[in-house]
């Protein structure tokens, strides 16, 4: 059935395998590996990685639950560091920064959305924003970015008055309103319904084409691929192919 759902995907996307992209390079792992030492047992999360991110694309990460793709999401984010290999952003080498730096980089140049949204409860929709709107030097207005994700109208209300869907908009809002660099989205329609999924996915669109943000979406959805420019699948801490999709679909016409 997975197998299935990956190839049609696919082949609605035309992917083609192989074909360089054109743009400027924003992020280059080489070698990356991640373990994890649990007790006795070392867990490998990710294992001689290597991989270009280019500035603007979108680019989605399929694979199995477990195969490591929030490890990767978490070291491109500098959440994280590796355990060996080199992280070049922007031709620095993340992997030597130090923790403060890499504070820096997370507040600067990333805008991270989760599954569950992570918005803090007793803060307003527009008190969230606002607050990741003060980690950076130039940020838009608390407004337009709720104006923009089309929740302006319920600035003043708490997390927990609104839906999934809302809540995810805020964290959306959240997260463009620093401009970032990078959009990193760790299963963003996972908790949500398929048409405010698919109205998520519309607005990740959106910041990619309006700030010029690069997106990467880590998702079990194979059908999301066909928004992609680039497709990943990792397998047991591997990517195990790359895809290149001439046409990426509009959100609004993918189907699942
Ligand atoms: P995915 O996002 O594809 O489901 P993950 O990147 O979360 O996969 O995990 C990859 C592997 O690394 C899994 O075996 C997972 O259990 C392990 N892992 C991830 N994070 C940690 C951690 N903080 N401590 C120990 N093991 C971890
Ligand atoms: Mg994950």
């Amino acid at each position: 059935m997975v197998l299935y759902n990956i190839k049609t995907a696919y082949s609605r996307a035309a992917c083609l395998k192989g074909k360089r992209m054109e743009k400027p390079v924003l992020m280059r792992l080489e070698n990356v590996s991640k373990q994890y030492q649990m007790g006795e047992v070392v867990v490998e999360a990710l294992k001689e990685t290597s991989l270009n991110i280019y500035e603007g694309e979108i680019l989605v990460i399929v694979g199995p639950s477990g195969s490591g793709k929030s490890t990767l999401l978490n070291l491109v984010g500098g959440m994280d560091k590796p355990s060996s290999g080199q992280i070049f952003f922007n031709g620095k080498e993340l992997s030597l920064a130090s923790d403060q730096d890499l504070t820096m980089y997370r507040r600067q140049e990333i805008g991270f959305v989760f599954q569950f949204y992570n918005l803090i409860p007793d803060l307003t929709a527009a008190e969230n924003v606002a607050l990741a709107a003060e980690l950076v030097e130039e940020s838009l207005m608390i407004d337009d970015a709720l104006h923009g994700v089309g929740l302006l109208e319920r600035s003043q209300h708490f997390p927990a008055q609104l839906s999934g869907g809302e809540q995810q908009r805020v964290s959306i809002a959240r997260a463009l309103v620093k401009k970032p660099r990078f959009l990193l989205c760790d299963e963003p329609t996972g908790a949500l319904d398929y048409q405010t999924g698919k109205s998520i996915l519309g607005l990740l669109d959106r910041v990619k084409r309006e700030l010029g943000s690069t997106v990467v979406i880590v998702t079990h959805n194979t059908a999301i691929a066909a928004m992609a420019e680039r497709v990943i699948r990792m397998r047991s801490g591997e990517i195990i192919e790359i895809l290149v999709n001439e046409n990426p679909l509009p959100p609004e016409r993918i189907e699942w």
